[in-house]
């Protein structure tokens, strides 16, 4: 597991409030809100960022866009949301542990976020 402020969240060694678990993945909250509701689903399995990922992941990362899609659900946001994942520095990442963002709440716009 990565030693990334997400593996040491998973490993249980930072608190963060699991708004959602499973065998594969946990989902918290986001410590920096950039919307109302800023969810992260965190794979427990690490792998840096999504373009590491190899075919032995394509069920994992299936599993994780279901949850992403589920927990937007969950918050009343599935018709309005955003699913957001950044990739490597020049992409905005900068916790290098796969993630997808689930944000809503507040309207999208195309500028938004
Ligand atoms: P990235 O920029 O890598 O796509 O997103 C990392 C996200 O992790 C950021 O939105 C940041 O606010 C969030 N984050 C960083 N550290 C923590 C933490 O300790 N707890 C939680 N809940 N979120 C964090």
């Amino acid at each position: 597991m990565s030693d990334t402020i997400f593996g040491k969240i998973i490993r249980g060694e930072i608190p963060a409030e699991r708004v959602y678990e499973d065998d594969h993945c946990i989902v918290i909250n986001d410590i920096s809100p950039q919307a109302p509701i800023h969810r992260l689903v965190i794979p427990k399995q690490s792998i840096a960022k999504l373009c590491d990922a190899n075919e032995d992941h394509r069920a994992l990362l299936g599993h994780l866009m279901w949850v992403a899609a589920k927990v937007a659900n969950d918050a009343g946001i599935g018709d309005a949301c955003r699913f957001v994942i950044n990739n490597g520095e020049g992409g905005g990442q900068t916790v290098f542990h796969l993630h997808v963002h689930v944000l809503g709440g507040i309207e999208m716009s195309e500028q938004t976020l």
